[in-house]
Protein backbone atom coordinates (compact mmCIF):
# COMPACT_ATOMS: atom_id res chain seq x y z
CA UNK A 1 0.00 0.00 0.00
CA UNK A 2 1.05 3.37 -0.60
CA UNK A 3 2.02 5.43 2.11
CA UNK A 4 0.10 8.85 1.93
CA UNK A 5 0.63 12.32 2.86
CA UNK A 6 -1.70 13.25 5.55
CA UNK A 7 -3.04 16.48 4.68
CA UNK A 8 -4.19 14.95 1.85
CA UNK A 9 -6.85 13.60 3.48
CA UNK A 10 -7.76 16.82 4.50
CA UNK A 11 -8.05 17.94 0.83
CA UNK A 12 -9.64 14.87 -0.59
CA UNK A 13 -12.79 15.89 2.30
CA UNK A 14 -12.58 19.26 1.19
CA UNK A 15 -13.20 18.14 -2.59
CA UNK A 16 -11.58 14.47 -4.05
CA UNK A 17 -10.53 16.18 -7.17
CA UNK A 18 -8.36 18.82 -5.60
CA UNK A 19 -6.72 15.71 -3.97
CA UNK A 20 -6.42 14.13 -7.45
CA UNK A 21 -5.54 17.40 -9.25
CA UNK A 22 -2.74 17.34 -6.20
CA UNK A 23 -0.98 13.51 -6.12
CA UNK A 24 -2.47 12.25 -9.37
CA UNK A 25 -1.30 15.76 -11.94
CA UNK A 26 1.15 17.08 -9.17
CA UNK A 27 -0.43 20.21 -9.68
CA UNK A 28 0.54 22.89 -6.85
CA UNK A 29 -1.07 26.44 -6.78
CA UNK A 30 -1.34 29.32 -3.55
CA UNK A 31 -3.87 31.85 -3.64
CA UNK A 32 -4.46 34.05 -0.18
CA UNK A 33 -5.53 30.76 1.86
CA UNK A 34 -2.55 29.04 1.23
CA UNK A 35 -0.48 32.00 1.68
CA UNK A 36 -2.18 32.57 5.06
CA UNK A 37 -1.63 29.08 6.37
CA UNK A 38 1.82 29.02 5.86
CA UNK A 39 2.61 32.08 7.52
CA UNK A 40 0.20 30.88 10.67
CA UNK A 41 2.51 27.37 10.31
CA UNK A 42 5.58 29.41 10.65
CA UNK A 43 5.92 28.71 14.22
CA UNK A 44 5.39 25.26 14.02
CA UNK A 45 6.45 24.21 11.24
CA UNK A 46 10.43 24.62 13.40
CA UNK A 47 10.89 21.28 14.64
CA UNK A 48 11.47 21.29 18.36
CA UNK A 49 10.37 21.26 21.54
CA UNK A 50 9.10 23.63 24.59
CA UNK A 51 7.97 23.15 27.76
CA UNK A 52 5.18 25.49 28.99
CA UNK A 53 3.36 25.01 32.34
CA UNK A 54 4.81 21.16 32.88
CA UNK A 55 3.43 19.86 29.42
CA UNK A 56 6.14 19.61 26.66
CA UNK A 57 4.82 21.42 23.25
CA UNK A 58 6.43 18.98 20.73
CA UNK A 59 6.90 21.16 17.37
CA UNK A 60 6.63 19.49 14.06
CA UNK A 61 6.41 15.80 14.87
CA UNK A 62 6.63 13.23 12.20
CA UNK A 63 3.93 10.60 12.25
CA UNK A 64 2.94 7.92 10.50
CA UNK A 65 0.82 5.09 10.47
CA UNK A 66 1.86 1.69 8.53
CA UNK A 67 -1.64 0.12 8.67
CA UNK A 68 -3.43 3.17 7.77
CA UNK A 69 -0.77 4.12 5.18
CA UNK A 70 -0.08 7.78 6.93
CA UNK A 71 2.76 9.49 7.10
CA UNK A 72 2.96 13.67 7.81
CA UNK A 73 3.37 15.51 10.71
CA UNK A 74 1.17 17.21 13.54
CA UNK A 75 1.90 21.39 13.98
CA UNK A 76 1.99 20.65 18.00
CA UNK A 77 1.80 17.51 20.17
CA UNK A 78 1.18 18.42 23.61
CA UNK A 79 3.03 15.74 25.81
CA UNK A 80 2.86 15.22 29.05
CA UNK A 81 5.04 12.86 30.96
CA UNK A 82 4.59 9.66 33.07
CA UNK A 83 5.37 10.24 36.73
CA UNK A 84 9.61 10.05 36.94
CA UNK A 85 10.15 10.28 33.26
CA UNK A 86 11.69 13.18 31.23
CA UNK A 87 10.35 12.03 28.33
CA UNK A 88 13.01 13.96 26.67
CA UNK A 89 13.21 11.68 24.08
CA UNK A 90 9.67 12.18 21.60
CA UNK A 91 10.14 8.96 19.76
CA UNK A 92 10.54 7.25 23.42
CA UNK A 93 7.14 4.76 23.79
CA UNK A 94 5.60 4.41 27.48
CA UNK A 95 7.40 7.81 28.59
CA UNK A 96 4.16 9.66 28.10
CA UNK A 97 0.87 9.56 29.82
CA UNK A 98 -1.04 11.78 27.27
CA UNK A 99 -0.51 12.98 24.23
CA UNK A 100 -2.83 15.59 22.11
CA UNK A 101 -2.20 17.33 19.17
CA UNK A 102 -3.14 20.38 18.35
CA UNK A 103 -3.57 21.99 14.28
CA UNK A 104 -2.77 25.37 13.50
CA UNK A 105 -5.40 26.88 10.97
CA UNK A 106 -5.44 30.43 9.68
CA UNK A 107 -9.45 31.15 9.78
CA UNK A 108 -11.70 31.88 12.59
CA UNK A 109 -13.18 29.45 15.28
CA UNK A 110 -15.55 27.37 12.76
CA UNK A 111 -15.95 23.10 12.82
CA UNK A 112 -15.12 21.77 9.56
CA UNK A 113 -15.33 18.38 9.15
CA UNK A 114 -11.60 18.03 7.25
CA UNK A 115 -9.98 19.29 9.75
CA UNK A 116 -11.42 17.34 12.43
CA UNK A 117 -10.61 14.29 10.21
CA UNK A 118 -7.12 15.54 9.75
CA UNK A 119 -6.28 15.67 13.30
CA UNK A 120 -8.20 13.08 14.15
CA UNK A 121 -5.92 10.66 11.69
CA UNK A 122 -3.04 12.51 13.48
CA UNK A 123 -4.07 10.80 16.29
CA UNK A 124 -4.42 7.15 14.83
CA UNK A 125 -0.89 7.70 13.66
CA UNK A 126 0.29 8.65 17.30
CA UNK A 127 -1.35 5.63 18.69
CA UNK A 128 0.16 3.15 16.32
CA UNK A 129 3.43 4.91 17.67
CA UNK A 130 3.21 5.53 21.17
CA UNK A 131 1.12 2.17 22.02
CA UNK A 132 -0.79 5.22 23.99
CA UNK A 133 -4.83 6.24 23.59
CA UNK A 134 -4.78 9.58 22.12
CA UNK A 135 -8.74 10.92 22.96
CA UNK A 136 -8.95 14.72 21.74
CA UNK A 137 -7.23 16.91 20.38
CA UNK A 138 -7.98 20.58 18.99
CA UNK A 139 -7.68 23.15 16.41
CA UNK A 140 -5.95 26.49 16.91
CA UNK A 141 -7.98 29.10 14.95
CA UNK A 142 -5.39 32.04 14.11
CA UNK A 143 -7.59 34.36 13.13
CA UNK A 144 -9.83 34.46 16.18
CA UNK A 145 -6.43 32.93 18.56
CA UNK A 146 -9.60 30.65 19.62
CA UNK A 147 -9.18 26.61 20.51
CA UNK A 148 -11.37 24.28 19.68
CA UNK A 149 -11.24 21.10 21.53
CA UNK A 150 -12.05 18.18 18.73
CA UNK A 151 -13.21 14.48 20.82
CA UNK A 152 -12.32 11.18 18.58
CA UNK A 153 -15.42 9.70 18.78
CA UNK A 154 -16.18 6.13 17.69
CA UNK A 155 -17.95 8.09 14.42
CA UNK A 156 -15.18 10.37 13.78
CA UNK A 157 -12.67 7.73 13.91
CA UNK A 158 -14.78 5.91 11.58
CA UNK A 159 -15.59 8.53 9.38
CA UNK A 160 -11.60 9.29 9.20
CA UNK A 161 -10.93 5.39 8.47
CA UNK A 162 -13.31 5.41 5.96
CA UNK A 163 -12.32 8.39 3.98
CA UNK A 164 -8.50 7.41 4.03
CA UNK A 165 -9.41 4.18 2.39
CA UNK A 166 -11.79 6.35 -0.12
CA UNK A 167 -8.63 8.52 -0.60
CA UNK A 168 -6.30 5.20 -1.45
CA UNK A 169 -9.00 3.69 -4.04
CA UNK A 170 -9.34 6.80 -5.92
CA UNK A 171 -5.57 7.22 -6.16
CA UNK A 172 -5.58 3.51 -7.35
CA UNK A 173 -7.49 4.42 -10.22
CA UNK A 174 -4.76 7.02 -10.96
CA UNK A 175 -8.12 9.28 -12.49
CA UNK A 176 -9.08 12.94 -11.57
CA UNK A 177 -12.69 12.49 -10.82
CA UNK A 178 -14.82 15.29 -13.03
CA UNK A 179 -15.19 18.85 -11.54
CA UNK A 180 -18.33 19.66 -8.99
CA UNK A 181 -18.92 23.66 -9.01
CA UNK A 182 -19.54 24.08 -5.29
CA UNK A 183 -19.34 27.12 -3.00
CA UNK A 184 -15.82 25.79 -1.41
CA UNK A 185 -14.17 26.00 -5.04
CA UNK A 186 -14.11 29.73 -4.82
CA UNK A 187 -11.32 29.40 -2.06
CA UNK A 188 -10.11 26.90 -3.59
CA UNK A 189 -5.89 27.32 -4.64
CA UNK A 190 -6.32 25.08 -7.37
CA UNK A 191 -9.85 26.94 -8.78
CA UNK A 192 -7.57 28.71 -11.61
CA UNK A 193 -6.51 25.08 -12.51
CA UNK A 194 -9.34 22.97 -11.97
CA UNK A 195 -11.78 25.04 -13.59
CA UNK A 196 -14.56 23.68 -12.26
CA UNK A 197 -17.76 26.02 -14.20
CA UNK A 198 -16.26 24.50 -17.22
CA UNK A 199 -15.51 21.07 -16.54
CA UNK A 200 -18.11 20.46 -13.98
CA UNK A 201 -20.56 20.74 -17.48
CA UNK A 202 -21.53 17.63 -19.46
CA UNK A 203 -19.06 16.58 -22.00
CA UNK A 204 -20.78 17.68 -25.25
CA UNK A 205 -20.99 21.51 -23.73
CA UNK A 206 -17.27 20.98 -22.54
CA UNK A 207 -16.26 20.12 -25.93
CA UNK A 208 -18.49 22.52 -27.45
CA UNK A 209 -17.26 25.03 -25.59
CA UNK A 210 -13.76 24.43 -27.09
CA UNK A 211 -14.25 24.22 -30.41
CA UNK A 212 -15.93 28.10 -29.67
CA UNK A 213 -12.08 28.49 -28.38
CA UNK A 214 -10.26 27.07 -31.55
CA UNK A 215 -12.62 28.93 -34.05
S1 LIG B 1 -12.04 24.27 -7.80
FE1 LIG B 1 -13.73 23.13 -6.84
S2 LIG B 1 -13.95 21.22 -8.01
FE2 LIG B 1 -11.97 22.13 -8.51
S3 LIG B 1 -10.52 21.13 -7.16
FE3 LIG B 1 -11.13 23.04 -6.16
S4 LIG B 1 -12.89 22.52 -4.87
FE4 LIG B 1 -12.58 20.82 -6.30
Amino acid sequence: METLPLSLLNDFLYCPRRAALKIVEGWRAENKHTVLGDIVHEHADLPGYEVAKGIKLLRALPVFSDRLGLNGKCDIVEARSQEGQSGLEPSHVGSYKSLVPVEYKKGKRRQFENDDAQLCAQALCLEEMFKLPVERGAVFHAESKRRREVVFTPELRTLTEEAIKQLQRLLALEQVPPAEFKPACEECSLFKICLPRVTSQPASLRRAAAQLFET
